[in-house]
């Protein structure tokens, strides 16, 4: 959905989309008719966004976390980690599967990560999630429960 051209304080510095895409695959695009975990039809692998100057504007604003957060390293890019991470109310975090690697989250160093965010804002009554097309799973500091 984004690229390098976007950044702006307070993304990463030198950070870039570059190949990933996948946030043109994991989310659905109302504007466009897009659905969850289809590839947009917009999108052309080598180039990127077909429509780029006139893309909707949830594909201009959003940014992953992985374009904000210094502290993730390489593979916590969406394209490498096998999922993309954002933060919309109530989740302090929301890992947002693609659809062809699923349980990718469950590889570590990325579940250990998520269990400690867990633990350490449950007093705060902030969420880490997991969302799989329309079904969500909070991951709680001692048990995973299914939304419904
Ligand atoms: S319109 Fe462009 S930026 Fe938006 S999902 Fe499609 S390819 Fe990605
Ligand atoms: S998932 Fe993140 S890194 Fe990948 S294209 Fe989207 S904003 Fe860029």
């Amino acid at each position: 959905m984004s690229d390098a051209d976007d950044a702006a304080s307070p993304l990463v510095e030198g950070r870039a989309c570059g190949a990933c895409h996948l946030c043109c695959k994991v989310f659905p695009i109302p504007e466009t008719g897009k659905k969850d975990d289809d590839w947009c039809p917009h999108l052309d692998p080598a180039a990127g966004c077909s429509i780029h100057d006139d893309r909707p504007k949830p594909c201009r604003e959003f940014f992953c976390t992985w374009r904000y957060d210094p502290s993730l390293g390489d593979e916590w890019k969406p394209c490498n980690a096998g999922f993309v991470l954002h933060d919309p109310p109530p989740f302090e975090l929301l890992i947002t599967e693609d659809v062809d690697k699923p349980d990718a989250w469950r590889r570590e160093p990325f579940e250990a990560e998520f269990r400690r965010w867990a633990r350490d804002i449950a007093s705060r009554q902030r969420f880490v999630g997991v969302r799989r097309g329309a079904r969500t799973t909070l991951l709680l500091k001692d048990r995973e429960v299914d939304l419904e």
